[in-house]
């Protein structure tokens, strides 16, 4: 029988993720009760330190990628922003409002503010918020600069003053967005999300009223009309995207522009860190991006959260969120990695030696057997164990110097571990496998042996096969990781996962969205769950499960897992554009084409549908992508036409 995947929560949440895995069969980490490095799966909502980081073996992954400040913290954005706008233009780069940075942006708020007031009167608004918070803490809205009062590092916005309303009520959008991969970015947005609502109506003449300003659920909870049915609304604060696509739908208006907006609002603030973000290939991330629609429908970023609030506070939440994190643990791709650990321990004699007592045997016994013996040993005798073969345990040692040889000992095993584990894999032509990972191209001839070799023991996609050649060819440490300084805590702060206690359901009366999605059938995992991708014709359109290679042998990860759609690359110029070092330039330029023919020939190339959906069918298009957003993601071909 196959053994369970195992997953370890940081201080023992978030609860969704327990739920949702153990559904899944998977089976929780108990400290002292299993071996250091047996699990599969790591989550935390704070940071990881860079020694976690180096530690990794190849069947762990971490719920986060190094070095992602850069965008998640209010501070950063606002600079990296600033930066990409003057290297790439403001007309790219202007789906954020105008920032500062205060204090030191001070002075440049001032010239600002003047200049607007001259030039507009008092009809500017403004949103003060501390960098270093998250669910709408410490942030106020003001018209007149005397009002501007803080004692901590803010940043200053231009307020979005004419916010597309639902009967009056302020909304934003949370779009759930994975980052599978930096190097080479690999992205995938979620079709559901959530539409979070103020919960008065808006009204510019009581800037003060939170409850109509912010639309933190944090916030909006403690409002006296959290529970009332509200016009349109309904109950509580919360939408579903698909209740919001129906909305879009009953209004008449064209959703796909939107969706695309939104889309490279993504792909662009991505773009403003992955050259810098380094390459951890067992990681994956799952950020939160918060997104405003004015009443010209122009999305803009408000900002990006670290580790999304997973509570469940209503129906929404519950559709929403459980779909999400089942469809993140498919496109983990766990599959096989699985048996690698159970058997990297098996072999290693991992299970006998726990219930071994202290023998001379054990001197030749792996590292890592004498290390589970040694916590076995000293669960069983307590402080006076067998410490003379086994000194690292030994509590007569000062701490000090007991971490020190921790963390010796704890590096040599892993190394001696990893080595072993190598030892049996078969042997691996790293050119070849590089070739197969798209790293180096190759012939096609040696490529495809060596996938087959690979693929009977690690699964096609298994970031695996990655670390093991990252391992072999840079057996020390990766450069980026010789800085041992830690991420700080106060590096990422937009995580709201605590933003609210789970608390009674509301009820899912006017929800639409609840009859859309298809829950008991999630754990099934999402080849049971690929739904007809194209509305307008009756033949299914081929896709791939996981993901293809194309002809020069660089691999295409999968169009769609689940829910989550793959939105970069989206194309083969990008594909090439980020198979070694990022050319941001020419991501920006087959943006600029996709958006440009996007709004430009949406009719037109309407009528080709028919013909463009058979060329996929027949296998024709080596390279396909999805538009992210509406209900049915229609083909990208069908709009433009791929480099
Ligand atoms: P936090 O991390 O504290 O949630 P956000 O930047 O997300 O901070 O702001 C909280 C809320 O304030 C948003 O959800 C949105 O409703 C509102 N908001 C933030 N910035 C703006 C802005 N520039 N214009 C209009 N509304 C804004």
């Amino acid at each position: 029988m196959a053994a369970s995947l195992v997953f370890r929560l940081h201080d023992r949440g978030p609860e969704l993720v327990r739920e949702v895995l153990l559904e899944r069969g998977w089976e929780e980490y108990e400290e002292g009760e299993r071996e250091e490095e047996d699990w599969n799966l790591y989550w935390r909502g704070s940071a990881f330190r860079n020694s976690e980081y180096h530690n990794l073996l190849p069947w762990q992954r971490l719920n986060h990628h190094p070095k992602t400040a850069g965008i998640t913290r209010k501070d950063c954005l606002a600079r990296n922003l600033r930066r990409m706008r003057a290297t790439f233009g403001s007309a790219l780069y202007d789906f954020s409002p105008t920032a500062f940075i205060l204090p030191n942006d001070y002075t440049r708020l001032l010239a600002e503010y003047n200049k607007l007031r001259l030039t507009r009167g008092l009809s500017v608004y403004w949103i003060c918020k501390p960098v270093d918070l998250s669910r709408g803490r410490g942030i106020f809205i003001f018209e007149d600069i005397k009002d501007l009062v803080y004692d901590c590092s803010v940043i200053v916005q231009r307020y979005i003053s004419n916010p597309l309303l639902i009967s009056s009520y302020k909304f934003d959008l949370r779009i759930y967005v994975c980052v599978k991969s930096f190097n080479p970015l690999t992205v995938y947005i979620h079709q559901e999300g959530l539409v979070r609502f103020a919960t008065e109506k808006y009204n510019l003449s009581s800037l003060h009223n939170l409850y109509a300003h912010l639309t933190n659920t944090s916030i909006n909870k403690f409002g006296p009309f959290y529970k009332t049915e509200k016009e349109r609304v309904g109950q509580g604060c919360k939408w579903t995207m698909s209740k919001f696509r129906h909305f879009l739908h009953s209004q008449d208006i064209n959703e796909l522009l939107l969706w695309q907006r939104i889309n490279n609002i993504v792909t662009l603030t991505l773009l403003t860190i992955a050259p810098s973000v380094p390459s951890c290939p067992n990681c994956v991330e799952l950020f939160g991006f918060d997104i405003l629609i004015d009443n010209k429908f122009k999305p803009w970023l408000l900002e990006v959260n670290y580790s999304p609030a997973l509570t469940l506070d209503c129906q929404a939440d519950i559709t929403v969120k459980k779909g999400l994190i089942s469809d993140l643990i498919d496109l983990m791709n766990y599959t096989l990695t699985d048996s690698l650990r159970e058997r990297a321990y098996q072999r290693q004699g991992y299970r006998q030696s726990c219930f071994h007592t202290n023998h001379p045997s054990h001197v030749s016994i792996p590292v890592l057997s004498k290390v589970k013996e040694t916590k076995v040993q000293k669960r069983r005798s307590g402080s006076q164990s067998q410490t003379q073969t086994l000194p690292l345990f030994n509590p007569r040692n000062n701490h000090e110097k007991i971490n020190h040889e921790k963390i010796n000992q704890r590096q040599s095993r892993q190394h001696a571990f990893v080595a072993d584990y190598r030892g049996h894999l078969p042997p691996v032509d790293l050119n070849k496998l590089y070739a197969a990972r798209g790293r180096i191209i190759n012939t096609t001839a040696t490529k495809i042996h060596t996938d087959k070799t690979l693929n009977l023991i690690l699964g096609p996609h298994s970031r695996t096969n990655e670390s093991v050649v990252n391992s072999q060819t840079c057996p020390a440490r990766a450069p980026w990781l010789m800085d041992n300084r830690s991420l700080r805590m106060s590096e990422v702060t937009n995580h709201d996962d605590t933003e609210t206690e789970a608390e009674t359901e509301l009820s899912g009366k006017t929800d639409i969205s609840s009859s859309i999605h298809d829950l008991p059938q999630r754990g099934l995992g999402f080849r049971q769950k690929l739904p007809n991708i194209y509305s307008g014709s009756q033949r299914p359109v081929r896709i791939p499960l996981e993901g293809t290679t194309a002809m020069n042998g660089q691999h295409i990860p999968p169009l769609r897992v689940g829910d989550f759609i793959r939105t970069f690359p989206f194309n083969s110029a990008t594909l090439r554009a980020s198979q070694h070092k990022l050319d941001v330039k020419i991501v920006i330029q087959e943006l600029h084409k996709l958006t440009g023919q996007l709004a430009t020939s949406m009719d037109k190339l309407r009528r080709k549908e028919e013909e463009e959906v058979r060329k996929n069918i027949d296998g024709e298009e080596e390279f396909d992508s999805l538009l992210w957003g509406p209900k049915d993601p229609p083909l990208l071909s069908q709009y433009f036409k791929p480099t």
